[in-house]
């Protein structure tokens, strides 16, 4: 990192320590032209991309309608709310470890289908048979709630 004082680009760290309860790292660096020192923070970048649908659109990453689309595909499954909660939570480190800012719809689509492959098979299998027709999980859920009143029948 460039000295923000004269733009060295030789700076050392003379200090180093963790803050914000361990999530964030604190540097006092000195530059080694100038002598000025200053600080720098350093954090992890977690941020969840944005999904690009099927008509081009961006919309920001929404846990619950990935919630709602597992559910719809589990109901009545013998699957614990726990064991789909750590799923979700792995299809969002999953997108997070992409490093990407912008991950398109069929992509997070295929990682529910994983999940779900090892969650449950019948409901990989409905998940799997409805998704593939479709660009992106609100298309999806549509279908699902079209179908729901027939299941009655
Ligand atoms: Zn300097």
């Amino acid at each position: 990192m460039h000295c923000p004082f004269c733009g060295e680009t030789e700076t050392k760290v003379i200090d180093s320590r963790l803050v914000a309860e361990g999530d964030q790292v604190r540097r006092r660096r000195e530059c080694l032209a100038c002598h000025e020192r200053f600080t720098t923070y350093e954090i992890a970048e977690l941020l969840m991309p944005r999904i690009i649908k099927s008509d081009g659109s961006r919309v920001p990453f929404d846990d619950n309608k990935l919630r709602t689309g597992m559910q719809k595909a589990l109901e009545k499954r013998p699957v614990s709310m726990e064991d789909v909660e750590s799923s979700i939570n792995h299809i969002k480190h999953q997108l997070q470890a992409t490093g990407e800012r912008e991950v398109p719809s069929r992509a997070v689509g295929a990682m529910v289908m994983e999940q779900l492959k090892k969650l449950d098979k019948v409901a990989y299998v409905r998940f799997a048979s409805v998704y593939r027709d479709f660009q992106d999980l609100d298309e999806f859920r549509a279908e699902i709630d079209r179908l729901q009143p027939r299941q009655g029948e």
